[in-house]
């Protein structure tokens, strides 16, 4: 084992950790309260290279290997996990086509990405969340189209994406082996952006409703074979589980850092607090969960990038830091008292955004089930 970091790692986090002092910590409160990122910050995302690092060198992007993608994501979740998601979901709107894509479908969606355009992965539907088999939006085929009909709900970006990957069912007698994946541009007509969600926690990331309303798709933007969308979408978050980890572990170090640096300056009974064994001991423990969650998020993305098999170490990734993330937030606050809980400090915000990191991308519970599952079987 290696733990040191390439040169291009450690620049890779230098320049998250600008981009992030820059552009992200000054606006925070503003962006957090009036629920969206400020004007302009996608195109600083864009020009710092962060919408398209999964995009293969031979079509024009980085090509990143999984560890400098989740080093980049750690580094963003420090500053926000909310903005971190926003342009997670690029990535998460890509796999489906670097699974399972045509020529022309990696043209479309890395060209646009590539563009300093956002995507957005829908799969979720009001009656299909973890059971994303019973997803009930339709593909009727119609000669070389299919004709979408559907309402999706909670996707990220949904509301300020140029394309779109859409998960419907052409088979609906199949269930779950008739879901196929779809390319769907945001102005094809029938296509609209439904309720925007007003939410706890990351709130500078857009979380919409989508509407298909006889929306018309070419067959030559159907992802795979019509029957293999379950399959694309499982192999989609195994990719992008680590991602969220590593948000996870970034969001759960800031909080980490805060309360340190408070413990040190707050004074009670005549001492800074920090020398309060029962508060160094809240300490001790929140450090080596950061660490260990870490530690989980590196070795998915080490395996993922020797081409080994990863599904497990995957969905332990996510859970551990998602997990590990709540506990540390929640902590971070206790640590810092009734000023903890005020939103002139960050904790408060770190705790409303961590706990989303248990419910998105397959909620913990369903983690546990593929860790259980994987083990047992
Ligand atoms: C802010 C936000 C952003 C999101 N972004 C996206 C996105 O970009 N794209 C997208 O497609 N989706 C997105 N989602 C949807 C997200 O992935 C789902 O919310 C999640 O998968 C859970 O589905 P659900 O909300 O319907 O909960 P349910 O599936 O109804 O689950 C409710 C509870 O039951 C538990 N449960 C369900 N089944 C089982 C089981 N078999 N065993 C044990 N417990 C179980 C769950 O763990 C949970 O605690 C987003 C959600 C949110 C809140």
């Amino acid at each position: 084992m290696d733990f040191n970091l390439t040169p291009d790692q450690i620049a890779f986090k230098k320049m998250a950790q600008e981009l992030v002092a820059k552009e992200i910590t000054p606006y925070i409160r503003e962006m957090d309260e009036k629920s969206e990122m400020r004007p302009g910050l996608i195109q600083k995302f864009h020009e710092a290279g962060i919408l398209n690092l999964v995009v293969p060198e031979e079509y024009d992007g980085p090509g990143l290997d999984a560890l400098s993608i989740a080093l980049i994501y750690e580094e963003l979740g420090k500053g926000c996990a909310g903005i971190a998601t926003s342009a997670a979901a690029n990535a998460l709107a890509s796999y489906p086509v670097v699974v399972a894509g045509t020529e022309e479908q990696k043209r479309k969606m890395f060209d646009t990405i590539n563009d300093g355009k956002l995507a957005a992965f829908a799969l979720t539907e009001p009656n299909a969340g973890s059971d994303a088999g019973g997803v009930s939006t339709s593909a009727t085929r119609d000669g070389e189209y299919y004709v979408l009909n559907g309402t999706k709900c909670f996707i990220t970006n949904g509301g300020i994406s140029d394309i779109y990957t859409v998960f419907a069912n052409a088979r609906k007698s199949a269930g779950i082996r008739g879901l196929t994946a779809f390319i769907v541009d945001r102005n094809t007509p029938g296509f609209s952006v439904g309720k925007k969600e007003d939410k706890m926690g990351m709130r500078p990331s857009n979380t919409t409703e989508l509407i298909l309303d006889n929306v018309r798709v070419h067959e030559s933007m159907r992802i795979g074979r019509e029957g293999e969308g379950f399959k694309i979408a499982m192999k989609t978050l195994d990719a992008a589980r680590p991602l969220v980890g590593a948000v996870g572990v970034g969001l759960a170090d800031a909080a980490l850092q805060a309360a340190c640096k408070y413990a040190k300056e707050r004074q009670q009974f005549g001492k800074p607090i920090a020398s309060f064994q029962l508060v160094q001991g809240m300490i001790a423990d929140m450090a080596m969960a950061v660490e260990t969650a870490r530690l989980m998020v590196y070795k998915a993305c080490w395996l993922k990038d020797q081409g080994k098999d990863y599904k497990l170490e995957s969905a332990m990734a996510k859970c551990l830091a998602a997990d590990v993330a709540m506990k540390v937030t929640t902590d971070a606050v206790q640590i810092m008292g009734g000023y903890g809980y005020m939103k002139e400090y960050p904790v408060e915000k770190m705790m409303r955004d961590a706990k989303l990191l248990q419910i998105y991308e397959g909620t913990n519970q369903i983690q546990r089930l593929v860790v259980a599952n994987s083990i047992l079987y």
